[in-house]
């Protein structure tokens, strides 16, 4: 894990799993910049970007977050990419049983191949889709409580639940003993 400084301030890589097109990088600029851009295309560089947010008990959180550039899609290299990291985020996208099956995948490498005692989350993008939905509220929650992950269904577009997303992670983390 890369947990790192004092008690009072944690600093942890996170990662973003999941299918190319669910969201991942729509949901990591809403988060670090407060935007969404309907006009962006499925993402083609790495980036790397970071946040940091304060708790109630004053704790703060500097999430160091690694976006793919769809390296995951080779399976040799998924490894270097979650090396280390802290946090997985698993993200489907609600319109997709096909992306649902792709974070289960996900959620199976990583509990055979992650860090010892990384916090893993499952979210379920593109809530705003009502209307396109195909994966049932209750399909993400039963996976994720089978796999004692934190499950969230979320909207990059509307900014639903994105910002209590990366809380409810912070609040999960190891604290480190002082
Ligand atoms: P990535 O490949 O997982 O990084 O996916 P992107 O973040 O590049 O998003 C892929 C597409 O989905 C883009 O056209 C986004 O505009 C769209 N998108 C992302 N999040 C949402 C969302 O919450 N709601 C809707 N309606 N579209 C979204
Ligand atoms: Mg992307």
């Amino acid at each position: 894990n890369s947990e790192g400084a004092d008690a009072k301030n944690i600093r942890v890589k996170l990662v973003l799993l999941g299918d190319s097109g669910v969201g991942k990088s729509c949901i990591v600029l809403r988060f670090v910049r407060g935007q969404f851009d309907p006009t962006s295309k499925v993402t083609v560089g790495a980036s790397f970007l970071s946040q940091t947010i304060a708790l109630q008990d004053s704790t703060t959180v500097k999430f160091e977050i690694w976006d793919t550039a769809g390296q995951e899609r080779y399976a040799a290299l998924a490894p270097l990419y979650y090396r280390g990291a802290g946090v997985a985020v698993i993200v489907y996208d609600i319109t997709s049983p096909e992306s649902f099956t792709k974070a289960q995948y996900w959620v199976k490498e990583l509990q055979k191949h992650g860090s010892a005692g990384i916090v893993m989350a499952l979210v379920g993008n593109k809530a705003d889709l009502q209307e396109k939905r195909e994966v049932t509220v209750q399909d993400g929650i039963d996976y994720a409580e089978e796999n004692g992950m934190f499950f969230i269904e979320t909207s990059a577009k509307t900014a639903d639940n994105i910002n209590q997303l990366f809380e409810e992670i912070a609040k999960r983390l190891p604290r480190p003993s002082s």
